[in-house]
């Protein structure tokens, strides 16, 4: 689904990113780890369209994406999910979900979600989509709470929920875990499992809590200095010796 390509990120003379290959499969669970400066969030940066690389390729379901801006990735089913924006705190979860379509382009709205008959009305039909994610990620119970009173837990579901209005193909996580309680992190878990397993979202995760990447990700790719280290299941990762002096080594 992703490919990386030989990318290269220089920062001055520092290379953030170095020649650095990688591959997403199609319906997988990929997790990135890698100890601190490892090149991590660079390069989830270049593969979102948030910067370009300065040399490499990105390919998007076969088709060379590389330096395409965010929105243009969004439009082809690649999505990141954002912590809410400040000016969204203050309007429900429900009209949090309703603004996605509104101000994303490349919306492609027709989905599993819209029952025959409801084409015309599209306001209540968005809405009624937004009430569906909203059930499917069981915090229906919170569709009138103003968004900047959820939990930190409450309000991954709602990004989840975010990356459902419009239907992605690939999701990139970025720390998710962070901050969320054990309860709503085992929501989390399920709820991602099940976009994997009934929507085919394939899903590309930046995480440090282990636990969570090894409930969720296979396989796991570890990086270091700015490339790809190894990868595999998370159990022979913890065991590869290479990884743990990259960790804990120096
Ligand atoms: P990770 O997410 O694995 O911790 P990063 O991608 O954040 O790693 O950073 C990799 C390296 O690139 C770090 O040494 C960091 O200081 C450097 N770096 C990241 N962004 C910039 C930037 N905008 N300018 C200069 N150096 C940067």
């Amino acid at each position: 689904m992703i490919d990386v390509r030989n990318v290269t990120k220089r920062f001055g003379g520092f290379y953030a990113v170095d020649d650095c290959s990688l591959s997403v499969e199609k319906g997988s669970i990929t997790g990135l780890i890698g100890p601190n400066g490892a090149g991590k969030t660079t390069l989830f940066n270049i593969v979102a369209g948030a910067f370009s690389p300065t040399s490499g390729q990105i390919l998007l379901d076969g088709q060379d994406v590389t330096g395409l801006p965010a929105h243009a990735l969004f439009g082809r089913g690649l999505l990141r999910t954002f912590q809410i924006a400040h000016e969204f705190s203050h309007m429900t979860v429900t009209e949090n979900l309703m603004m996605v379509p509104e101000h994303q382009p490349g919306e492609h709205l027709a989905s599993a979600w819209f029952r025959p008959g409801a084409v015309g009305q599209r306001e209540s039909e968005v809405r009624q989509k937004a009430e569906e994610v909203l059930d499917f990620l069981k915090i229906g119970h919170v569709k009138n709470e103003l968004a900047g009173n959820l939990s930190g837990g409450q309000k991954k579901l709602l990004e989840l929920g975010r990356t459902m209005m419009v239907d992605a193909k690939v999701v990139l996580l970025d720390e998710i875990a962070a901050g969320v309680n054990r309860t709503l992190l085992n929501d989390l878990v399920d709820n991602i499992e099940r976009l994997n397993r009934e929507f085919g979202y394939t899903f590309f995760v930046i995480e440090h809590d282990m636990d969570m990447i090894a409930r969720l990700c296979d396989p796991v790719i570890v990086m270091a200095s700015g490339s790809v280290m190894t990868q595999g299941h998370i159990a022979d990762i913890q065991r590869d010796e290479a990884v743990i002096e990259a960790y804990f080594g120096g």
